[in-house]
């Protein structure tokens, strides 16, 4: 009698561009509502989802991705930390899994501040989960964060989860950052995206003569904002900049067959965009590759 399986493939899995090897890590995943969405009906989602042969409502991945670069351990997003839920926080031990060393990253780099890409940054208690790295966060997400007056307008869900989230995250970390402009890691350029958050940043990795671009929150909902970018979520702070950008990200991944990784993208998280705004745009999942 020979036992079966128990145990599933970690969310772990590499890609190699060029000398830099990027580590895709799944902190989980989310079960999202119809709620969030907007300007699309439950019924058309549920339609689109359904044909997709994905989960209806939708299922949401949690992706962090590592970047091995000249001999140095870089992050970009830590996930939701351990608080948000049994299927999310899985950073930590995915990480270790994979033999990284949390205190050897020396760069944590974020798309943006929101609890599923920042929380991971701090414990409860306030100390830093990176005790060594220098946090790349964009100054403008830090500022808007930070604005009584914005919080003073936002709603109470967002004062609480984003707001008052996003200063609780950053504070140990508030002496060793930088703006995320330019090159911010060897290999790595920071590219501005804004809509989703203020600040919202993509990472362009370069290496070799290929690239990947790590686009963050261009979209959450894959199969259903690809085929229609003008559809956009309530945690965005800027829904016409959003969907504006978003489209822009998708005509420059469509025009540069760029492959792309998004936070948001079923796990591994990389995928080549097709098409155009009068066409529609289509999703390509990357096929499994040999990193080594
Ligand atoms: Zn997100």
């Amino acid at each position: 009698m020979i036992a079966a399986p128990t145990d599933q493939i970690r969310g772990i899995y590499h890609r190699r561009i060029g000398d830099i090897v990027v580590t895709a890590i799944s902190d989980g995943f989310v079960n999202g509502s119809y709620a969030m969405l907007r300007d699309i009906d439950e019924q058309n989602a549920e339609r689109l989802l359904t044909e997709a042969f994905v989960p209806a409502p939708p299922r949401i991945s949690v992706n962090c991705f590592v970047i091995h670069s000249a001999g140095r351990v870089g992050l970009i997003d830590t996930g939701c930390g351990v608080s948000m839920g049994d299927q999310l926080g899985k950073l930590p031990e995915n990480l270790s899994h994979c033999g990284i060393d949390s205190a050897a990253i020396d760069t944590v780099m974020l798309t943006h501040m929101h609890p599923d890409h920042s929380n991971g940054l701090t414990a409860p208690d306030g100390t830093a989960h990176f005790a060594n790295a220098e946090l790349v966060v964009s100054e403008t997400d830090v500022k808007h964060w930070h604005d009584d007056s914005a919080m003073s307008i936002a709603s109470p869900r967002h004062q609480d989860r984003f707001f008052k989230g996003a200063r609780e995250q950053i504070v140990p970390y508030l002496n060793r950052r930088r703006d995320s402009r330019g090159e911010v890691f060897p290999g790595v350029t920071a590219l501005p995206l804004p809509g989703h958050t203020p600040g919202h940043t993509g990472y362009m990795i370069q290496s070799g003569g290929e690239q990947l671009l790590v686009w963050g929150d261009i979209f959450h909902i894959p199969d259903i904002q690809v085929p229609h970018p003008e559809v956009h979520v309530e945690p965005d702070s800027d829904h016409r900049q959003a969907v504006e950008t978003r489209r822009r990200a998708f005509d420059m991944a469509a025009t540069d067959r760029l492959l792309v990784a998004g936070m948001h993208m079923h796990f591994p998280g990389f995928l080549h965009i097709t098409g155009n705004a009068a066409k529609g745009y289509r999703l390509h999942k990357e096929a499994w590759v040999q990193a080594f």
